[in-house]
């Protein structure tokens, strides 16, 4: 008999540290796997298409809108993002947790579709050190760094519905205190009840 898998949902603003956070909190552990987002954006340095995103063109991510091909979709900084929703269903028939990192209206979508997703609101320290850290991976313009910046206000005024909030002031515990909450959750006795109905 196995458990089955939950679906986790990890937002918070961009240059938070959850890509860093999640990174570290899944290594080693193979009960984990990552829902990869499809998005308009165009790819930063260093990104690889279907490792940190499968980048399409607006014209393939309105079809995929239509043929309901996702999960949940939304805007953010004038770009669109989207989970696809085939991967997410088998993983989780499979019985793995499945981790989406997507931003609050996203995570609002899944809250109302399947209420039992765990929601987890990754934040920094302070907003000034959230500058400092969008500054220091120099992946962004001075332009879209405010952009962020302000989105990240407008996604705390909205974050209510989180069940979980990691303050990433020390990026290991942080992932020390993610991965705990992973594993209390699939320990959850609503997750486990098919364990009592067993045959004798
Ligand atoms: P996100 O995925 O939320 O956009 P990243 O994981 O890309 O954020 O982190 C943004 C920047 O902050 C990166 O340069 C990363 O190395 C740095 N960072 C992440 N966590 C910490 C931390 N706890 N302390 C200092 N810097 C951090
Ligand atoms: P970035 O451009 O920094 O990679 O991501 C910007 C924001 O988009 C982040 O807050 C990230 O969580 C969010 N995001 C990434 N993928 C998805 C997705 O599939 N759906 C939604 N709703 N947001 C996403």
């Amino acid at each position: 008999m196995k458990d089955r898998g939950r679906l986790i949902v990890i937002s918070g603003p961009s240059g938070a540290g959850k890509s860093t956070v999640v990174s570290k909190a899944i290594e080693g552990r193979s009960d984990i796997c990552f829902s990869t987002s499809v998005t308009t954006r165009k790819p930063r340095p260093g990104e690889v298409d279907g490792r940190e995103y499968f980048f399409v063109e607006p014209d393939r991510f309105k079809e995929m809108v239509e043929n309901g091909e996702l999960l949940e979709h939304a805007e953010y900084v004038a770009n669109s993002y989207g989970t696809p929703r085939a991967y997410v269903e088998e993983q989780l028939e499979a019985g793995l947790n499945v981790l989406l990192d997507i931003e609050v209206q996203g995570a609002r979508q899944i809250h109302r579709q399947m209420p039992e997703a765990v929601k987890i609101f990754i934040i920094p320290p302070s907003m000034a050190e959230l500058r400092r850290r969008l500054e220091g991976r120099g992946t962004d313009t001075e332009r879209a760094i405010e952009a962020r910046l302000i989105r990240a206000r407008q996604e705390y005024a909205e974050a209510d519905f989180y069940d979980y909030i990691l303050v990433n002031d020390d990026a290991d515990r942080a992932a020390a205190e993610l991965s705990a909450i992973i594993t209390a959750e699939r320990c959850r006795a609503a997750n486990r009840m098919h364990w009592l109905k067993q045959e004798a």
